[in-house]
């Protein structure tokens, strides 16, 4: 395949369009698209990285059971027996998919069709639940469908941005930089951010908040009354609605503390009521959590009181996580909805839905929601389980719990790119996928806006679309003509065809007007927001009132705050927050395959207020062991004030193939939100201590290591892998351990070793070029790791050093990954007054000109620098 291909990012709900062009050798050269209307030519330092993680290490290229390779046909025959046999056995309720934000509107389309058509259960529900599931269930309340009134337009618009639970700078880098060249071009723009911790968003914010974990719906209420009392409600648009009264009545009720000091609270019900064009974002922050569907209707209140909605820099914006989880919703991929916006509780879309799809069979009743599923699971009730694209066993709260249910399930199918993850691990049959730049179809983003996913690689092996794996079973399942699809350009003509009978019904979500495209016409469709009909295509929604309940009029919903579930104890007094770092992505099965990206934060770790570290002589760098009644978690400290005394927070991404102690979601109880079903990741109670080692380890290493120290972390380097290890005893005789590491029992060695002291330098080599070198000491170790993993390939002098030679400068750990700039390269310039601004270090080092994900970061060295020489 040569040739540029226009397509979309494979990572988060902003759904940048990337122009791709293959390099004949299976690579990717890979450039935002100028014309895609989500970022116009942007793209962030993942993005930007997509074309380092299309190589075809670790990739399941046939299909396997039980770990031998096998052919199609009879992986596929398997499936369906099994499935069949179990619904035969114990009814459709005893097989279950769980499926993925990851995966095309097309997929999506095939797999809720055989489950909720053909098979006939609900049990169809998506890791969708664990990001936006309190959204949707808030906009149903509200405004009668799942709908985000607005557009990414309005962020740009809007005189005041509030951004609610949303780390914006770091989980939709794109739309960050839309807002900060907004502001910049509009100074007046105010941005406030409400968030427990002090993020990187901040360093846009005239404002920060920093709530108490769980205290949206308090400050919002406050909110509400405040725009009661200052006179700021929009009568008019208060006829199109119901349940005014019994929500000021709740809202004056609510009594919940929000942690805030009171002078701060009135500042910004002040700036809210006094600023017309008012945008309200929110995102995880909201959504994880066990009010989470009342955190929702608390910001709709707010707007829908003033009528600041669905107008042009006005309204509540949800942002999702996934790049199609706006997809999944529109197909009904969760186990409470019907496909395109219809409901399973009503008879009339079922019987509509059902006639379209000439299917047996629709249910009635919803499915079962994601920690529901493996609930089930565990107890024996879901007999054949299908796993596309996720990675429950480590994604799930209580995930050590819900990994050793998948592994007893009777019957447990992954579809996936690859065999080494947690779950992969755990499945009878693997079926191998095409990847992300293989794929054909759509995604929906979070402006609504559908954008064609182009393959641009031609899919290696035996991997196959998701789409057609499922469609397979259902044939072998007795379903040919139902499944009986050429490609996705019809499957995609189906739903689009299926959306024009919810527009009949009077739905929002009608793409009728696609539903006639030829072959040619999807291959070439560009980016439309829905709704696409004869009558309309794209806009807003809800400015003039019209909503899609029973009686076309919106619902204020009565909310009152609730503390998070857990309450905190003298012996787990520790809020724990949980979310993303900048450059990586959910379990890193393929951002963390990019060395450029896994030099940014290459190890799980807990951020930890300095007061907690000291009061439990925690120090830098040292191990933390975070508990909880769930599981545990043992992660590198990060002592900074960005978190409050008696909160935490540790990144997601961390697995069993990656840093088995640092799987953070096994600390993370399974509770939910009873109306989303959405569980509350952001707001465990946990005990920390200082985990006791006796030893740390940094290691270096050309080729895969095999780690067997109680706490390790890998990362991929430029090639190679970098290593963090730690040990609770002592390790007798360095030099045999670090050959069964490296798997060099013959290599040669330079070992300078202080057997004494407990420092330990070794470095292993074929000929005179280094292939693996390991630091050992008593303390965290203080080398320049990302100099040592550069290291390898070169020649054996000065290695065990650790860093490089005084003639020759340590860059540090990187900060700006698309030009390769450290920390101690951005600190000398400011130190050295060459850079006294983020627009000089980019003019001095290039940091943060390329994506600007960086941007923040360098903001926060030089406010560092300004601080020391203040205290100086
Ligand atoms: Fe991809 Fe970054 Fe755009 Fe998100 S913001 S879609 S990760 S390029």
């Amino acid at each position: 395949m040569t040739g540029s291909v226009r397509s979309t990012c494979a990572y988060c709900g902003v759904g940048c369009g990337v122009l791709l062009t293959p390099d004949g050798l299976g690579g990717l050269e890979v450039k935002g698209d100028p014309d895609h209307p989500a970022n116009r030519g942007r793209l962030c330092g993942k993005g930007a990285a997509l074309g380092e993680t299309v190589g075809l290490e670790g990739r399941l290229l046939s299909p396997r059971v039980d770990g031998r390779d096998t052919h199609w046909d009879s992986a596929l025959n398997l499936v369906a027996k099994r499935f069949s046999d179990a619904i035969a056995m114990h009814g459709p309720d005893a097989v279950a998919f769980y499926l993925s934000g990851q995966m095309l509107t097309e997929d999506y389309y095939v797999a809720n069709k055989l489950m909720k058509g053909f098979i006939g259960s609900a049990n169809v529900d998506t890791n969708s639940r664990l990001c936006m599931a309190s959204t949707v269930a808030g906009h149903r309340r509200a405004f009668g469908t799942d709908t985000v009134p607005g557009t990414y337009e309005d962020l740009e618009e809007a005189d005041l941005v509030v951004l609610v639970g949303s780390n914006l700078a770091w989980c939709h880098p794109v739309l960050y930089q839309r807002l900060s060249a907004a502001k910049v071009a509009r100074p007046a723009m105010r941005v406030v951010v409400i968030d427990p911790r002090r993020t990187a968003t901040c360093d846009i914010a005239d404002m920060h908040l920093p709530i108490a974990p769980g205290a949206d719906v308090a400050l919002f209420n406050r909110l509400f009354t405040a725009i009661y009392e200052g006179g700021a409600l929009d009568k008019d648009y208060l006829a199109h609605t119901d349940g005014f009264d019994a929500a000021l009545r709740a809202a004056y009720a609510d009594k919940g503390d929000t942690g805030l000091d009171a002078a701060a609270v009135e500042a910004f019900c002040a700036l809210w009521l006094r600023t017309g064009k008012v945008v309200t974002v929110f995102s995880q922050g909201v959504n994880q959590s066990s009010s989470g569907t009342d955190k929702v209707n608390a910001i709709l209140n707010c707007h829908l009181a003033t009528g600041r909605i669905g107008k042009p820099g006005m309204g509540p914006f949800s942002v999702t996580g996934q790049p199609n989880a706006m997809g999944g919703r529109e197909v009904g991929g969760l186990a409470n909805m019907l496909a395109c916006h219809m409901e399973l509780e009503n008879a009339e879309h079922r019987q509509a839905v059902r006639t379209f799809w000439e299917a047996p069979t629709v249910p009635s009743a919803p499915g079962l929601k994601a920690t529901e599923m493996f609930d089930a699971v565990e107890r024996g009730e879901i007999r054949a389980l299908w796993i596309i694209h996720t990675n429950p066993a480590v994604t799930l709260p209580e995930a050590d719990r819900v990994r050793a249910a998948i592994a007893g399930c009777d019957f447990v199918v992954v579809s996936d790119v690859t065999d080494a993850t947690d779950t992969a691990r755990l499945a009878h049959v693997l079926l191998p996928a095409t990847a992300w730049a293989e794929k054909d179809g759509t995604v929906t983003n979070s402006d609504r806006t559908i954008s064609r996913q182009r393959a641009a690689l031609t899919p290696p092996g035996q991997a196959r679309p998701d789409w057609w794996h499922l469609a397979e079973v259902g044939k072998r399942m007795g379903w040919t003509r139902a499944f009986d699809y050429a490609g996705p350009a019809e499957i995609f003509r189906e739903h689009a065809a299926l959306s024009g009978i919810a527009g009949r019904f009077g739905l929002d979500f009608d793409i009728s007007g696609l539903a006639d495209l030829s072959d040619s016409a999807y291959a070439s469709m560009a980016p439309a927001r829905w709704p696409v009909t004869a009558a309309r295509q794209g806009g807003r929604f809800f400015a003039d009132g019209a909503f899609y309940t029973l009686d076309g009029r919106a619902r204020l919903v009565p909310v009152i705050s609730r503390a998070p579930a857990a309450p905190l104890t003298d012996a787990r007094p520790f809020r724990l927050n949980t979310g993303r770092v900048r450059d990586q992505w959910h379990t890193m099965t393929r951002s963390g395959t990019s060395p450029r990206l896994s030099r940014h934060l290459a190890e799980p770790y807990l951020e930890i207020h300095p007061i907690d570290a000291t009061r439990l002589g925690l120090r830098p760098a040292e191990l933390a062991e975070v508990e909880s009644n769930a599981g545990r978690a043992v992660l590198r400290a990060l002592v900074t004030d960005q978190v409050a005394p008696g909160q935490v927070f540790a990144p997601m991404h961390w697995t069993g193939e990656t840093a088995p102690t640092g799987r953070i979601d096994a600390v993370v109880a399974s509770v939910t939100d009873p109306v989303s079903g959405q569980p509350e990741s952001k707001a465990a109670a946990v005990a920390v201590s200082r985990w006791p080692a006796a030893w740390y380890g940094f290691a270096a290493t050309s080729s895969k290591p095999a780690p067997r120290a109680p706490y390790w972390a890998a990362a991929c380097s430029q090639g190679g892998w970098r290593l963090e290890l730690a040990g609770t005893n002592t390790v007798e005789d360095w030099q045999t351990e670090a050959r069964v590491l490296f798997g060099l029992p013959d290599a040669a060695c330079l070992d300078m070793s202080d057997v004494r002291r407990g420092v330990h330098r070794l470095a292993f080599l074929d000929g005179d070029r280094v292939v693996a070198a390991l630091f050992v000491a008593p303390e965290p170790v203080a080398v320049s790791r990302d100099w040592l993993a550069g290291a390898l390939g070169g020649e054996s002098a000065g290695i065990l050093a650790g860093r490089p030679a005084g003639d020759r400068p340590d860059p540090g750990p990187i900060v700006c990954s698309c030009l390769n700039v450290g920390v101690n390269t951005i600190l000398s310039a400011v130190e050295s007054g060459t850079a006294m601004s983020v627009e000089a270090v980019g003019a001095a080092l290039g940091a943060g000109t390329s994506c600007g994900s960086c941007r923040p970061e360098i903001a926060a060295l030089i406010a560092r620098v300004h601080a020391w020489e203040a205290a100086e």
